[in-house]
């Protein structure tokens, strides 16, 4: 299939003043855009794999994915299915931002407490040296929380994303520059956990 750019349900100034309207254009529009162009470009001349979803090329470590193209679909291919799943997971509407339901609750009986599930997981964004993501997956139905680098997906490693932050500093470098921390502390406000525990329901 060709990939192509998914629409946001929301506007891109709604995430305000969390993430601002220009990062999360340029960050839509450009940056997730060039991933799609790029993954569309890498897969061109293979016909087998253009009915694929992306969820299928990354799996088991991009096994049905051809060596001379596993890096660029890993980079783009990952980068597209990374970004997909990030703007799912955000939201500007406070009701949807409600910590609860089930994942709430396991959240709460793993780590301790939302406030300690909080600081274990910007605690590991903060640790990502360079370009990367922190996720929450299911692994196997257990939480857990780790970090991968550049787009590596954790779809490749057969995990299941929860919950996704973006630590590029394309992703906040505009209205943050260096403050990472403060990026990620306004994550939290931002996180639509009513979608979250849709996906955590269907994993
Ligand atoms: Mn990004």
């Amino acid at each position: 299939m060709v990939f192509t750019l998914p629409k946001l349900s929301y506007a891109y100034n709604s995430l305000e003043p969390a993430i601002d309207a220009k990062t999360m254009e340029i960050h839509h529009n450009k940056h997730h855009q060039a991933y799609i162009d790029n993954l569309n470009k890498a897969i061109e001349p293979f016909k087998e794999l253009q009915d694929k979803k992306v969820e299928e090329l990354l799996a088991d470590n991009l096994k049905i994915v051809p060596e001379s193209i596993k890096i660029a679909v890993k980079n783009h291919g990952g980068g597209h299915a990374n970004h997909t799943f990030f703007w799912e997971i955000l939201t500007g509407n406070k009701k949807e931002n409600e910590f609860k339901g089930k994942i709430a609750d396991l959240i709460k009986k793993d780590f301790g407490d939302f406030d300690r599930f909080k600081a274990a997981f910007s605690e590991t964004a903060m640790k990502r040296f360079g370009s990367g993501w922190v996720w929450l997956v299911s692994n196997n139905k257990k939480l857990e929380i780790y970090s991968t680098a550049n787009q590596d997906s954790p779809i490749m490693e057969g995990k299941k994303p929860l919950l996704g932050l973006d630590v590029w500093e394309h992703a906040y470098y505009l209205n943050y520059q260096n403050k990472r921390a403060d990026y990620i502390a306004a994550f939290w406000s931002i996180v639509n956990w009513k979608k979250v525990e849709e996906i955590f329901k269907s994993v």
